[in-house]
């Protein structure tokens, strides 16, 4: 099956009992078993349930791995892979990430023991020098959010591997449809299904896919221990996002690479983010490892200040302005006070997210729309 043919097919089986083409929402807690022991695969729903199976066999087929995992958001994906760590362990992660992992990680997992390193990941040289002995897993996001950066995943997992490290990339941004890490050499693909997968902003969830057997097990077993799993219901509702996810993701690349365009040459704007140009720094990576370069923008405008940003934040129509990113419709985010207010400021503006940094998630409207939305709030 080729990728679009997949995006529609994938986990899709008619339903045994009834021939249903969908997969049913299997709004169940347990299975009656025949006899103590003697049933049909099925237990008790935190571990098994038929529509989330469906999704976790979608999943795998769509990073081209051998396994999906589905969880109750992106943020409990990421949970139950640092689970796969003991205390005295570190990780090496990049100084530009969604906002939540950086919480999670610092938060929450650095009071178990777990010790985390953070490094500029568009240069494979000072990842290497953040490197320790007793590094297990280096965490990569690219593109990042918000900057844009570009992290070279190959390159990442030779590296990760001659040390004895797991790769695990967040694709979030990407979706399965412009990048698969697992086939340049990761060992885990975690998504904020919420993002483009579902791709319709009604439903959080997260996943997971890799291609080694018993790292599978470890992460299923982590998934029912604890018990972050989502609720068949919101499984259907991501199988049902994906269905169209090849033609969404087309329209946001064509309107994301025409609203960058267009930002570019406004003279109010003194920087786009965009790894789709040129002359991004490594856009020649994305280029190798991307199919197209996505509907996720971020730009500075000429006057620095919060004030100007908020003026352009509080005047578009089209773009409304919310968190969270890669539904049908556009949204426009102040990462500072938004999304990544988690991370303190002065380490925020040492990565290079200032103030006014403004980021967009182009959606799928007509451009001309969103073009004279944006014309009329920059001014
Ligand atoms: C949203 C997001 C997450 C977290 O996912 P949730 O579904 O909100 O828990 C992680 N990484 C990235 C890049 C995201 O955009």
């Amino acid at each position: 099956m080729r990728r679009d043919t997949r995006c529609i097919h994938a986990g899709s089986h008619p339903d045994p009992s009834t021939g249903a083409i969908m997969t049913p929402i299997y709004q169940t807690s347990t299975y009656v078993q025949e006899a103590p022991g003697v049933h049909q695969g099925f237990e008790y729903a935190r571990s098994q349930n038929p529509t989330r199976q469906a999704l976790e066999e979608a999943y795998a087929l769509l990073e081209q791995g051998r396994y999906g995992l589905a969880f109750s958001s992106g943020v409990a994906a990421t949970d139950a892979v640092l689970r796969l760590l003991a205390p005295g362990d570190e990780v090496v992660c990049g100084n530009d990430m969604y906002g939540g992992t950086y919480r999670l990680f610092t938060k929450v997992h650095e009071r178990f023991g777990i010790h985390f390193r953070f490094a500029d990941m568009r240069s494979i040289d000072t990842l290497a020098a953040a490197l320790t002995d007793k590094t297990r897993l280096i965490w990569v996001e690219t593109p990042t959010n918000p900057l844009m950066s570009i992290t070279d995943i190959a390159a990442v997992a030779k590296l990760g591997h001659s040390h004895g490290a797991l790769v695990v990339v967040d694709n979030t941004f990407a979706s399965p449809y412009l990048q698969n890490p697992l086939t340049l050499g990761a060992d885990i693909v975690m998504h904020s299904a919420t993002k483009y997968l579902g791709g319709h902003s009604d439903v959080i969830q997260g996943a997971l896919m890799m291609n080694d057997a018993g790292l599978r097990d470890r992460l299923y077993f982590i998934q029912k221990s604890c018990g972050a799993v989502p609720g068949p219901m919101d499984c259907f509702l991501v199988l049902r996002g994906i269905k169209t996810l090849h033609v969404r993701m087309q329209r946001h690349c064509e309107n994301g690479k025409a609203v960058a365009h267009w930002l570019r040459r406004h003279p109010r704007i003194a920087h786009v983010y965009w790894p789709g140009f040129e002359d991004h720094p490594n856009h020649n990576i994305a280029q190798t490892q991307m199919r197209d370069f996505g509907g996720m923008i971020s730009f500075e405008l000429q006057d620095p200040d919060t004030d100007a940003a908020t003026r352009v934040l509080s005047s578009t129509h089209v773009f409304a302005l919310a968190e969270s990113l890669g539904g049908v419709e556009s949204l426009i985010n102040h990462p500072a006070t938004m999304t990544h207010a988690s991370i303190p400021r002065e380490e925020r503006i040492r990565n290079g997210l200032h103030d006014g940094l403004i980021r967009l998630s182009v959606g799928i409207e007509d451009i001309q729309d969103l073009i004279e939305d944006l014309a009329q709030a920059i001014g």
